[in-house]
C-alpha cells in the first residue's frame, strides 16, 4: 500500500500509486506528498522519522487501528518529545 500525506492535514493510504498531477490540488495549488510504499501500517510506523513527525500518537492510532502501546513498541521514539 502507498502512503500519502494530505495537504489538508492527515495521512491516507491507497493501493494506487498516484502521479504528481494526481496529487496536485487545482483548488488551492498545493499538493499532497507521497510518503512511501509499505506492506502495512506497522511497517510504515517502524519507518517514521519521529523527530520530523507532526501528527499525534492518537491520530496515528485512529488511522492505523493499532493501539498507542503497539505503536510505541514499533517505534519507541514516537513517544519522545522533541520540542523541549
Ligand atoms: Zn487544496
Amino acid at each position: 500500500m502507498y502512503f500519502y500525506e494530505s495537504h489538508l492535514g492527515g495521512i491516507y493510504t491507497s493501493n494506487i500509486k498516484y502521479s504528481y498531477d494526481d496529487l496536485y490540488c487545482d483548488e488551492c495549488g498545493d499538493s499532497d506528498w507521497y510518503i512511501g510504499e509499505y506492506d502495512s501500517w506497522e511497517d510504515y510506523i517502524k519507518d517514521i522519522d519521529a523527530e520530523n513527525f507532526i501528527f499525534s500518537l492518537d491520530y496515528l492510532a485512529e488511522e492505523s487501528g493499532l493501539s498507542v502501546k503497539r505503536i510505541l513498541e514499533l517505534n519507541p521514539r514516537l513517544g519522545e518529545d522533541f520540542n523541549e
